[in-house]
């Protein structure tokens, strides 16, 4: 079959079901083409993006400014590795920096790549600054969390489908509560060898569970009382999903877009990925300020593509689009009105227990026990109305649409959440 012909659902479902590994269990749904807030599927029909590829998309489905830098750099200079500089990265250095006023960036790919980079950053910093003894710091991570797939960062999960097999595994973590200042304090009292307390500002992967207000704030200040690197995880939370550049901006209650100037948190060591790209190219970094970032010496660390033209080019459109569209504001305030609309609507619908979220980063609680299928059933339902989300953990949905949204198609797509709700109800 040539891969240019056209092909339907089934057959795209059936391809990779042969001849993928079956490392993901989508929902069947064959997409092939975005544009803003709308994904459509080979057959033609027209979907809002409740997902935007875990909140790499915020910036909307093929922005045409991302898609013109990218596809402009890509007929210029792709890659020249770091053996050389490029003209490119610099500049997106000193954007990026500027942005979330940190002195310098380490520029990957993924994910949990840039969380690799920010663990062994926060060991060598731990060795050659906090003068901890050779091979003895410890990270302290919190329980529930997702920090990505590779072998160290599953070391330290709690899930089990995500763990078990894989051994062995890295040392050197120590898990504590979530949302739990007293756990911290006490971890941190009891091993003088922490050197960073790496956490998500709000968990998402585990179902959107948003910590207690000034809990962000107080364990940055356990970690500043002990000299312990205080990393934040806002490679899904950050670059506006949550109403605010960074989710760590917490509560100034300004939705500014430049919010990033009256942080509740400066995380020593900040985390990026999926929306620093604007979903167009896999771009993550890792921001610090240079008594930090300073260990990295050349050789210690790095990446083939990382900081490559393409990449430099797309982060700075990337978040251009977020500051020229104003959509931490957008998020902000869709945010407010998607929780207000369905707190009206959840007491009269036996199947939804609660909403809960900040911005545009949202969950509904599906009244069922987490190994029913209610909650994949009602993504099924969503995806026949013309909605795509997918359960996070058992009975939870996320919901996470494009940040370029407007107030009257997300008040259509509540409209579509709330009708299917009811179709639950009734039965
Ligand atoms: C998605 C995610 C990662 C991993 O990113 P990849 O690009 O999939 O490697 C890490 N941390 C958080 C909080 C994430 O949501």
């Amino acid at each position: 079959m040539s891969v240019l012909e056209r092909i339907t659902s089934e057959d795209a479902i059936a391809l990779e079901d042969k001849y993928g590994a079956h490392n993901y269990h989508p929902l069947p749904v064959v997409l092939s083409r975005g544009k803003g807030v709308h994904v459509w599927d080979v057959e033609g029909k027209q979907y809002y993006d409740f997902l935007s590829a875990y909140s790499a998309v915020n910036q909307g489905h093929c922005h045409p400014k991302i898609v013109g830098a990218m596809t402009d750099q890509a007929q210029t200079l792709s890659l020249t590795s770091r053996a050389f500089y490029n003209d490119m990265l610099g500049r997106y250095e000193h954007y990026a920096t500027n942005t979330f006023g940190y002195d310098k960036l380490l520029p990957m790919n993924t994910g949990a790549e840039a969380v690799e980079t920010a663990l062994k950053l926060c060991r060598k910093w731990a060795y050659e600054k906090k003068g901890i003894a050779e091979n003895d710091a410890q990270i302290v991570v919190c329980e529930n969390n997702f920090h990505g797939r590779t072998t160290t960062i599953i070391s330290f999960s709690n899930d089990p489908v995500a763990r078990t097999n894989f051994g062995p595994y890295t040392q050197g973590f120590l898990k504590i509560e979530y949302d739990n200042l007293e756990a911290l304090e006490r971890t941190l009292e009891e091993h003088p060898n922490v050197a960073g307390f790496l956490v998500e500002p709000i968990q998402g992967e585990a179902g959107v569970y948003v910590p207690s207000d000034g809990y962000l704030a107080g364990a940055k200040a356990l970690c500043e009382k002990h000299n312990v690197l205080f990393i934040a995880d806002e490679v899904q939370t950050g670059i506006a999903r949550t109403g605010r550049l960074l989710a760590t901006c917490g509560d100034c209650s300004c939705a500014d877009k430049h919010c990033s100037g009256v942080p509740e948190v400066k995380a020593d060591i900040l985390i990026l990925g999926k929306a620093l790209s604007g979903g167009a190219y896999p771009v993550s970094a890792v921001l610090a300020n240079d008594t930090i970032m300073e260990v990295i010496k050349p050789g210690n660390h790095g990446s083939t593509f990382g900081g490559n033209p393409i990449a430099a080019a797309v982060g700075i459109a990337a978040l251009e689009v977020i500051k020229d569209e104003n959509l931490a504001q957008n998020a902000f305030e869709l945010g407010e009105l998607f929780r207000e609309e369905m707190n009206k609507f959840i007491p009269n619908c036996s199947v939804v227990n609660a909403v809960r979220g900040r911005g545009l980063l949202n969950a509904i609680l599906i009244n069922d026990t987490e190994d029913s299928s209610t909650a994949w059933d009602i993504c099924m339902a969503l995806k026949e109305n013309g909605l795509l989300a997918k359960p996070t953990h058992g009975n939870i949905i996320r919901f996470a649409p494009p940040l370029v949204m407007t107030k009257d198609e997300l008040l259509d797509c509540v409209s579509i959440i709330t009708r299917t709700l009811q179709q639950f109800d009734n039965q």
